[in-house]
């Protein structure tokens, strides 16, 4: 395969400075020799922090979410052109908990994507299914609809700045992981979708992550197929001891 695989720590909610430190630290230690792309994306109020941590190492830094606008009266909200002054590389959207927890929808995700793209970000979008969709035989479709509403207005070009994460909502922080076979599927399915709107040598290129309880001893396996091309890992990039052996399967 000549895709490069991708592994990125999501950090979430978690962290004071300090410890956001520690981790970066030993993980730039640790990662020096890996052979994969790498990423981080700390809690922002960690990203100066973990910035000047991972600056010239071969970690990328990232953002969790961004504001929908550049800037204005936006209370609680971070903009694109802050983060870009932090030095964020990335920016995931589009994770189920913004989706679910936060509601955002397709369009307010498609507003970010194009805005992250604009000002040159790499954007990590999530899509993944609830339980219930799973179950009611919707996988594909919810799937589709996520991926097409989220690349709405995003060029060929402005593709290569685009990971698709696919992470099944049920198997996010719930310890339970999706079979390799049945992320497999979903991923051949999502790179068949880009091919569809982008051509087939986009859809080749294009990296697509599994995220949902993603272990030291679950990764290889998930990783071994085709469409499969690297993680973005919750729980477990919270500690060197299982961050490093999945980033180095
Ligand atoms: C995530 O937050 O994107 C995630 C996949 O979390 P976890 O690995 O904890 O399931």
């Amino acid at each position: 395969m000549s895709r490069q695989y991708y592994i990125a720590g999501n950090w979430k909610m978690h962290k004071t400075r300090s410890e956001a430190a520690e981790l970066a630290k030993t993980l730039a230690g640790q990662l020096k020799d890996g052979q994969h792309k790498y990423l981080v994306a700390p809690s922002f109020t960690s990203l100066e922090t973990v910035a000047a941590i991972v600056k010239g190492t071969n970690i990328r830094l990232g953002a969790q979410n961004c504001a929908a606008e550049e800037q204005g009266a936006h209370t609680g909200e971070v903009s694109v052109l802050q983060l870009k002054d932090l030095g964020v590389q990335t920016i995931i959207l589009g994770h189920s908990e913004r989706r679910h927890v936060y509601k955002e929808d397709d369009a307010l995700i498609n507003k970010k994507v194009k805005l992250a793209l604009k000002h040159g970000f790499e954007v990590i979008l999530c899509i993944g299914e609830l339980l219930e969709e799973r179950e009611a035989g919707k996988v594909e479709a919810v799937c589709e609809t996520q991926t097409v509403k989220g690349l709405e207005g995003v060029s060929a070009a402005e593709l290569a700045n685009i990971v698709i994460a696919y992470e099944p909502v049920w198997a996010i922080g719930t310890g339970k992981t999706a079979t390799p076979e049945d992320a497999e599927a979903v991923h051949a399915f999502t790179r068949k979708v880009i091919g569809r709107l982008y051509g087939a040598e986009a859809a080749e290129k294009i990296i697509i992550q599994y995220g949902g309880s993603v272990k030291p001893d679950n990764a290889a396996q998930l990783m071994a197929k085709e469409n499969i091309d690297g993680a973005l890992v919750g729980g477990a990039a919270l500690t060197p001891d299982t961050f490093v052996p999945i980033a180095k399967f």
